[in-house]
């Protein structure tokens, strides 16, 4: 008998739940992916996001020819084409993995509705995170809103069970042989090349192995070189986690057996994810709306002009503007530095966090909604276990603090580059002699600031406290 596999945020063919299950119990498997036009026709027409996952399409299909089968891909809506593919092919079931998106939820929904209607059964499993849903609850039952216990309870209900890895290549065999199957260009996707092939970002499941094994000798030190944006001191493998081009168990196990300082610290990141995606799966309300209800609807004054300075990267405050850059020519942002620029634009520029949100959404090549919303809700102090309102970044003493050569400022704002360690943090404080002697004549070259820290920071506390 015959089962679909339709791949999502998982696009690999190892330690894949949904994969397993329907290589166990069915003779002939196919995989499938949709690209969605629900989710597609929104998109600028150059996104870096289409064409990783594109990548990481032609890598799959690749391999699932060499084992004599196919990836069967459509373009259309999803809950249109899964059932029309299930019917098409005499599927008895349709497996895939959990999504606890809003939107994939509701998506999931349809889909499972309509295959039900043709006598198709529609099999979920979790496999994007170790714990899912309310799997982590407190000893109340409820879900927790704050990190510290979530993650205590988290690593207390581990065992090496949730860390093993699915068995797939045992049970290949069940793949359907089938032809080669096409797989629609960038350009049949009505998408044009964005600079992904640029960027030393590793597609595919064989970039996110390399990622990961690269990682590994460096993950001791991760702790104390994460913070850092010149240093190669996080894994990147943000985007493969994402798209499920690595397994999460892998990562997790081997950071919880190696067990050092650094591999603790980074296991507690992956943690955080999951804090992030059972808070939405519990409170899918976060979405466009505060977590903490007092703070929903912060009068913030929302200057366009501002904005549109932070986005592009010219508030004059140069560790802001290097992040924004780097985030517009790569997609990827450092994490201290989304902390940095999500704070400054809602502190400082007094901007709401959901047009930030929004921006990075955009523009974020590891973009997820658990994570994205979560970070700028904890920038806002509007989130669940979130930034006090009342601490509140000081942009320069972050840049002095972990940018202190300025090396990571003079990579993205060249204009700045001559510019002496002490001088780049701040250049409207530097004198006149060490500005003409760095070639930069501020509000020429580079932007004069545009607002006032202190003055900014004294605003977004009566913001604040009016609520
Ligand atoms: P590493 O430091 O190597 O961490 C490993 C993995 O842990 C990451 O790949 C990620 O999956 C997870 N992780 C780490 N920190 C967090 C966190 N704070 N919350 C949730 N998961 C985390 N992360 C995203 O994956 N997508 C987003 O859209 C996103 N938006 C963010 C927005 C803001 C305002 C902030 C403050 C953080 C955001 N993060 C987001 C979290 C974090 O910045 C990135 O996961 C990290 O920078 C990715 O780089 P890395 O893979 O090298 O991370």
């Amino acid at each position: 008998d015959t089962a679909l596999v339709w791949l999502r945020r998982d696009l690999r063919l190892f330690d894949h739940a949904a994969l397993y299950h329907a290589l166990r119990h069915h003779a002939r498997v196919i995989p499938v992916f949709v690209f969605d036009r629900a989710l597609l026709d929104s998109l600028p027409r150059s996104d870096r996001r289409v064409e990783f996952i594109h990548a990481a399409l032609a890598e799959l299909r690749e391999a699932l020819h060499r084992l004599g089968s196919a990836l069967v891909v459509r373009h259309a809506q999803a809950h249109e084409a899964i059932p029309q593919l299930a019917a098409e092919f005499g599927a008895q079931a349709v497996y895939a993995n959990r999504d606890y998106e809003p939107a994939a939820i509701a998506r999931d929904e349809a889909v499972g509705r309509a295959l039900h209607g043709l006598g198709i059964a529609f099999r979920t499993s979790k496999d994007q995170v170790i714990f899912e849903r309310d799997e982590v609850l407190t000893g109340s039952g409820q879900m927790y809103s704050v990190f510290t216990p979530y993650r205590r309870a988290w690593l207390a209900r581990l065992t090496p069970f949730y860390l093993s890895s699915y068995p797939v290549r045992r049970y290949l065999e069940h793949l359907a042989p089938l032809s080669p199957q096409p797989l629609p260009t960038l350009a049949e996707l009505g998408f044009e090349p964005s600079n992904l092939s640029t960027l030393p970002v590793p597609l595919g499941s064989s970039g996110g192995e390399q990622l990961f094994e690269a990682f590994k000798e460096r993950i001791d030190r991760y702790h104390e070189a994460r913070d850092y944006p010149a240093l190669k001191g996080p894994s990147y493998l943000s985007v493969h986690l994402r798209f499920g081009t690595v397994s999460i168990r892998e990562l997790a196990r081997h950071a919880y057996e190696q067990g050092s300082a650094g591999a603790q610290t980074w296991l507690s990141e992956l943690i955080w994810r999951e804090f992030y995606q059972q808070l939405l799966w519990h409170r899918p309300d976060v979405v466009g709306h505060a977590f903490r209800r007092e703070y929903d609807s912060l009068p913030f004054p929302n200057r366009e002009d501002w904005f549109a300075a932070w986005c592009e990267g010219r508030t004059g405050y140069p560790i802001v503007d290097a992040a924004m850059r780097q985030l517009n020519t790569s997609g990827y942002m450092h994490n201290r530095l989304r902390m940095i620029t999500a704070s400054f634009l809602v502190k400082d520029l007094l901007v709401d966090w959901r047009w930030g949100e929004r921006y990075f959404a955009e523009r974020l090549i590891d973009y997820d909604l658990a994570a994205n919303n979560g970070g700028w809700q904890w920038a806002a102090s509007t989130g669940c276990d979130a930034q006090p309102y009342f601490r509140i970044f000081n942009p320069v003493t972050q840049s002095q603090k972990f940018d202190a050569e300025g090396r990571f400022i003079r990579r993205y704002c060249p204009e700045l580059a001559a510019l002496p360690a002490k001088a780049i943090h701040a250049p409207w404080l530097a004198t006149p002699d060490t500005l003409a002697a760095a070639g930069v004549r501020l509000g020429h070259d580079y932007p004069k600031p545009i607002v006032e820290h202190a003055v900014q920071r004294a605003a977004a506390l009566a913001l604040y406290q009016r609520e």
